[in-house]
């Protein structure tokens, strides 16, 4: 019933921009932080998503990197969700995707348009001259080697992620607030609209005038504000709603 109203909203819309977070992920295999299970549980996401504890113990990451990250990311594979926006860009009806996810499935999926306020955990960066790696080279080097040097220059090798405690890439953020802004459908998928600045995304939204539509499994503390609020699973609804 919920999808098909958020159906005939995708309908009568002529901007939309859909905001995702680690909800929209958890059908293709990856834990969000709240409700994590098994080995994820093992690491502490207040270290290995932390900057300054980043700094001090990089191979308190690189061994998360090596017994869990890696595995789950070569297994993810887009699901229904992440196609469904896919196909939305395609028709000409979205234009943006705003993430909080850093598996980049969006792109995968086949979505062009994919603006990544935290980065994107594929792409390993050297601190000190720049160069960037693939997880697949750097995979290799984390078996003999921890923390594991640019083999370039010898530097410290870091996600391209924003952990905790650093700032989001400006010009990403900027682009955001401009999609959100000037959209007339605002669709927030699984996040809990907790993590800041990014959930402000929607405010800005329905401030300018756009519809906000939210589609978790729990509850977010902008549901009073949305105009219509959906708790069920991310990959239903979305597959629903895009039919044509
Ligand atoms: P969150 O973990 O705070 O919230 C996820 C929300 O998704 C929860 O409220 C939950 O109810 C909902 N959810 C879970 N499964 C769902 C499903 N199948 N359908 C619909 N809803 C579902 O996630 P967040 O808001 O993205 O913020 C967490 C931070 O963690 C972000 O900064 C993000 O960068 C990072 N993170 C990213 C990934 C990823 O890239 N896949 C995974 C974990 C955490
Ligand atoms: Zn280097």
């Amino acid at each position: 019933m919920s999808a098909q109203e958020l159906k005939q909203m995708i309908e009568k819309a002529g901007r939309i921009v859909a905001f995702t977070g680690a909800g929209i992920s958890a059908e293709s295999g990856i834990p969000t932080y709240r409700g994590a299970d098994g080995v994820w549980n093992k690491y502490d996401p207040n270290k290995y998503a932390n900057v300054n504890y980043f700094l001090q113990e990089p191979s308190y990451y690189w061994n998360f990197f090596r017994e869990v990250r890696y595995q789950v990311l070569k297994q993810a594979k887009p699901n229904e969700g992440h196609k469904a926006l896919a196909r939305l860009e395609e028709r000409g009806l979205l234009k943006a995707v705003i993430t909080q996810n850093v598996d980049g499935l969006h792109q995968e999926a086949g979505s062009k348009n994919v603006l990544e306020l935290h980065g994107n955990t594929r792409k390993i960066i050297c601190l000190d001259c720049g160069k960037s790696y693939g997880i697949d080279e750097v995979r290799e080097q984390v078996e003999t080697e921890l923390p594991p040097p640019c083999r370039s220059c010898g530097g410290m090798l870091k996600p391209d992620v924003v952990l905790f405690g650093e700032a989001l890439p400006a010009e990403t953020l900027e682009q955001a607030t401009e999609e959100s802004r000037s959209c007339d459908l605002f669709i927030s998928v699984g996040s809990s609209l907790v993590v800041q600045p990014a959930a402000s995304m929607p405010v800005i939204a329905k401030r300018a005038g756009a519809a906000l539509v939210i589609v978790n499994q729990d509850a977010t503390p902008l549901d009073k504000q949305a105009d219509l609020v959906i708790r069920e699973s991310a990959s239903a609804v979305l597959s629903e709603a895009v039919q044509e």
